[in-house]
């Protein structure tokens, strides 16, 4: 077990792109951290490797966020091995998109059980912790297609308006617990994710964004941190977009 008095924060989807962005940035803020990943261990070991570089400690522990008892196990590791869970991140989250007439039922099925029930299985079972710790800080990654609807994501722009609909909700039962909840709603951002949009779509979109530039992924990772610190120990419940003025 390591050193249990440095703060610790779970990040789930931190193998790669914007999950591993916010893990590396509250390494450097000084929390030790869980790099929850669902298959690539490699690249997951990488981001602990990262981590570490920060001289903060990390784990790297592989769960399906859509699997109840999968995060159970993996919530008893963070505890075995750090003692506390000061932040969750829940950033993991997966894209089948298909316009309506095409789009299958387990598309929808799939995506609503990563990126929404998986949101419920972390907050679910992290909740009780931060109650008997008597502090705790949540950030939900949704996107803007949750806030405008986007073409061809039925399943991803309602996954993302229910995260908004967590994370109010979340924030409003755990505001008298010492316990913040917001969520963070990014646009375009360079990562796998937006390697599979085509090209010309993806060309037509950053020519749309007001800062005529694609986000990375350490555009959101700043953002968490700060809703992770102090500093913003006055915000609960909100939504803040990091689009590139895309949205407004
Ligand atoms: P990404 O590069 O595709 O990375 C996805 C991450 O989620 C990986 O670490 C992956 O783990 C993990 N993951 C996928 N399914 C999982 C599951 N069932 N259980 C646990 N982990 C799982 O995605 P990204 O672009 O960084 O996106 C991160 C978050 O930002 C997502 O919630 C996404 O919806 C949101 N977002 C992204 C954009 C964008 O433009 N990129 C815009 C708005 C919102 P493995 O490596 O093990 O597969």
């Amino acid at each position: 077990m390591s050193d249990n008095k440095r703060r610790t924060a779970l990040v789930t989807g931190a193998s790669r792109g914007i999950g591993r962005a916010i893990a590396v940035r509250l390494a450097k803020a000084g929390y030790n951290i869980v790099v929850n990943y669902s298959g690539n261990e490699e690249a997951a070991n990488e981001t602990v490797s990262l981590c570490k570089k920060e001289n903060v400690d990390s784990i790297a522990v592989r769960a399906n966020v859509s699997d109840f008892a999968e995060v159970e196990g993996m919530i008893k590791t963070a505890i075995d091995e750090f003692g506390r869970i000061d932040c969750l991140v829940n950033n993991a989250g997966i894209t089948k998109d298909k316009l309506i007439l095409g789009i299958k039922e387990e598309d929808f099925d799939d995506v609503i059980a990563v990126n929404l029930k998986g949101v419920f299985n972390t907050i679910k079972q992290i909740t009780p912790i931060m109650l008997k710790q008597k502090s705790g800080n949540i950030v939900n990654i949704s996107s803007i297609a949750g806030l405008c609807g986007n073409f061809g994501q039925v399943n991803y722009a309602a996954s993302k308006a229910g995260v908004i609909g967590i994370t109010k909700t979340i924030a409003k039962e755990l505001a008298s617990k010492n316990i913040r909840c917001n969520a963070v709603a990014p646009g375009y951002t360079k990562t796998d994710m937006t390697a599979k949009v085509r090209e010309d779509i993806f060309e037509k979109a950053i020519a749309a964004i007001p800062l005529k530039r694609v986000g990375e992924p350490e555009d959101v990772a700043n953002l968490v941190n700060f809703l992770a610190s102090d500093e913003s120990s006055y915000i609960t419940g909100q939504v803040i977009n990091v689009d590139g003025g895309l949205l407004m």
